[in-house]
């Protein structure tokens, strides 16, 4: 059966005439999913009994289980969502000044293999569809009585990998009968899928980019990244200039400082020639160590002459705070869970 988050207002639309019914139940149907956040269909309680009857002989809502729920000390939460397919994945809810923040998956498992992070190594199993995506907040609002005020697709997987399903979450976790969280609250995080980043481009999706770059010369980020044998970062950095050319937004480029391996004023001078006159941010992520990870984090002392060597040089850098590490909820620590049922 198929799930009915997983269709767009337009396409509900016309499921409603496919069943012989008034389009503008596709807006109801969407006020009880995204707005009250029912959990069945007998609680959409203004469309008729019969109509109630069809939509549950034809459609599935689909509400995870949560099969673990961890707190760090500093309040972030992590979820292991059962995916109702016998996999499950992990989302994690970070609380900030401003509101509250959510790092969701994309797919379960992730092919990047990028060497300093948890997700690697663990077999690629599949997509997540767009209905999956946007359920995991769904699922946090409703488990913890919240309204979520930013989303980041930085959790497991590679959003540009599995495009039509997150660029479809993306609009409906912004449309205004949808989830309606501003696209300025939405980041979406790549590891450098040149020909996504200009397709992306062309979408009208007011949302950041951020780049995970990592590393300044080829040899290094591909020893960090395989990807950069694909994509390089000239074609990388070219494809955020004309990105940025054609949407007038500012990308955020990702760099997690690893000790003896990209933290050093050399680095962070030739960071300087590559991005100068962009207009970006560059985010500073002290790296997480993964278990037989080759990387250790960079010293503060490191990261804040990193960062400082940046602003005093025209590139605006703030650190990355580190939120959930204790329960392994921190950047690239997230692994796909398999449960075998
Ligand atoms: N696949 C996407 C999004 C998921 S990772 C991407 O690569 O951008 C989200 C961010 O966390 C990326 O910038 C990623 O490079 C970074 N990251 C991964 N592992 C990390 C680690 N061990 N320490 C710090 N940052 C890490």
């Amino acid at each position: 059966m198929k799930n009915i988050k997983d269709f767009s207002l337009e396409e509900l639309k016309q499921e409603m005439q496919t069943l012989q019914e008034k389009p503008f139940r596709a807006e109801q149907i969407f006020k009880w999913l995204y707005e009250e956040k029912v959990k069945a269909f007998d609680e959409m309680t203004n469309l008729s009994l019969s109509l109630r009857e069809k939509l549950k002989e034809t459609y599935t809502i689909c509400n995870y289980n949560i099969i673990k729920k961890q707190e760090a000390k500093d309040g972030t939460k992590k979820y292991l969502f059962d995916v109702l397919d016998g996999n499950a994945i992990e989302t994690v809810l970070m609380q900030y000044h401003h509101g509250y923040s959510i790092c969701v998956s994309s797919q379960i498992g992730c092919k990047m293999g990028c060497k300093f992070c948890a997700s690697t190594g663990i077999k690629f199993i599949r997509d997540l569809t767009a209905g999956e995506i946007v359920e995991q907040i769904i699922a946090v609002e409703q488990d913890e009585n919240i309204r979520i005020s930013n989303v980041v697709f930085m959790g497991i997987g590679e959003p540009l990998d599995n495009y039509d399903n997150v660029v479809k979450a993306i609009r409906l976790i912004n449309h205004p009968k949808g989830l309606n969280i501003g696209a300025r609250h939405i980041s979406v995080s790549t590891s450098g899928l040149v020909p996504k980043i200009y397709q992306l481009a062309e979408e009208n999706i007011q949302c950041t980019l951020s780049i995970s770059l990592h590393a300044t010369n080829n040899q290094k980020r591909s020893s960090m990244m395989p990807v950069n044998n694909s994509y390089p970062i000239e074609e990388l950095l070219q494809a955020c200039k004309d990105y940025i050319a054609k949407t007038n937004r500012r990308i955020s480029f990702e760099y997690a400082l690893a000790k003896d391996n990209n933290d050093n004023l050399e680095d962070a001078k030739e960071l300087v020639k590559l991005l100068k006159g962009m207009l970006c941010h560059v985010n500073l992520i002290p790296i997480n160590s993964i278990e037989n990870g080759i990387y250790t984090k960079a010293s503060n002392e490191n990261i804040i002459k990193f960062r400082d060597y940046l602003n005093e040089h025209g590139i605006v850098a703030t650190i990355r705070r580190e939120l959930g590490s204790d329960i392994d909820a921190a950047c690239g620590q997230l692994r796909r869970k398999n449960i075998k049922k």
